[in-house]
């Protein structure tokens, strides 16, 4: 099976097309074949393919074409982002360890850390600091890994990528970005020298709120090692899934950069309005690490969250709209919008949230790619609903 390898010699859009495609030999098909096989013959092939062994061609196409948008030197697939970081900790984490992470993570790693961490005699300390000091002073003689998420959810906050690699490097400390917000074409963190990127798939990659799956890239060296015990998780992605993944990809460059629009749209749009009280997007000079989200951003994304002032109900202002979805996920290319509070942060205690500054106010919109003047309209008539 033939794989074009077109990684360095092309651009972003013709790779988002282009990188990883398998050739049809038999029928000069111009997209990748599928190939359903769990079983491959042994004389034929001189690795044992196998789906969970993460090597069917699909799986090896579609993991070159997303080590190419990161500008890696390779890719894993997962069944899901959770698949992703649980496997990607758990290859490197053993009883004894001690791992840095940031405050705000998405909800569902902070929730497997407390949750597993203990039960496998792992310790972890958060940090509220965005600088690399911050993350210095959590470091242990036991610290293996620094793990963080820029920009954050839902507060849109920025870590400095390249003084906390830094920081790493300098203590022999792995560190781990979720890249999921900022998607490939955005934010490229291996650029700065973080050793593994992580997407949620299930958002910008897949895009069209219809798949399930995860991403590890980073080096071959540790992608080796991440498979090997990969192997024994066995959160490999189903290769119709894969094949699936493959086509949303080939719109990523253009679907991302239209949510980037539309969101920086509507930062400003809101920025102005009396029932608003404060909005939280990289993009606006407003923001308190705009500088550096310019530094280390290519744009600044497609998510954006504000706080409604007190006059307006959250609640019913996110049902009052027509368009715009008040769903939970994100990154699809249809506008959404939540709750932090009552929908992604719900399992957080009170404190919790108080530290990480989520106010019952404040809504989290996932910017799509329909009309910008449409979704403006949207949130018009659901506010005038109430004043
Ligand atoms: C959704 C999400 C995840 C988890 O991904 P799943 O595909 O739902 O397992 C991880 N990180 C971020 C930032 C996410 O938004």
């Amino acid at each position: 099976m033939d794989r074009k390898l077109i990684k360095k010699k092309a651009n972003f859009k013709t790779q988002c097309v282009h990188a990883g495609e398998l050739v049809d030999k038999v029928n000069g098909g111009s997209i990748s074949p599928l190939y359903m096989a769990t079983s491959y013959k042994f004389s034929d092939v001189k690795i044992n393919r196998y789906p969970r062994y993460f090597n069917t061609p699909n799986q090896k196409g579609l993991a070159d074409k997303i080590a190419a948008l990161e500008g890696a030197e390779s890719a894993i697939l997962f069944s899901s982002g959770m698949a992703a970081i649980s496997t990607s900790l758990l290859s490197y984490l053993k009883s004894g360890d001690h791992v840095v992470l940031q405050n705000d993570l998405y909800g569902g790693t902070r929730n497997f850390i407390k949750t597993e961490f203990p039960k496998f005699g792992i310790e972890f300390s958060f940090t509220s600091g965005i600088s690399s000091k911050d993350f210095e002073k959590e470091i242990r003689k036991n610290t293996k890994i620094i793990y963080i998420e820029t920009p954050s959810n839902p507060k849109l906050k920025i870590i400095d990528l390249k003084s906390v690699s830094d920081l790493a490097k300098n203590n022999k400390i792995l560190t781990i970005i979720d890249n999921t917000f900022a998607s490939p074409v955005n934010q490229n963190p291996i650029e700065f020298g973080l050793d593994i990127v992580i997407h949620s798939a299930t958002k910008y990659l897949g895009g069209h709120s219809d798949i399930s799956a995860g991403t590890i890239v980073s080096s071959e060296k540790i992608i080796n090692k991440i498979s090997s015990s990969a192997k024994n998780f066995g959160g490999n992605l189903s290769d119709y899934t894969v094949w699936l993944l493959e086509r949303s990809l080939k719109t990523l460059y253009l679907r991302v950069k239209e949510q980037n629009k539309n969101a920086l749209q509507i930062a400003i749009f809101l920025e102005n309005e009396a029932w608003m009280d404060k909005v939280y997007y990289p993009g606006l000079t407003s923001h308190p690490n705009h500088e550096l989200a310019k530094k280390q951003m290519k744009d600044f994304g497609g998510m954006l969250s504000f706080d409604l002032s007190p006059k307006i109900d959250c609640k019913k202002f996110l049902l009052g709209l027509e368009l715009i979805k008040p769903t939970m996920s994100l990154a699809g290319i249809e506008t959404t919008a939540l709750s932090p509070k009552l929908t992604s942060h719900s399992l957080l205690t009170d404190e919790e949230r108080i530290e990480q500054g989520i106010n019952d106010q404040m809504v989290r919109l996932s910017a799509g790619i329909e009309d910008y003047e449409d979704l403006k309209d949207d949130i018009i008539q659901s506010i005038k609903k109430q004043i």
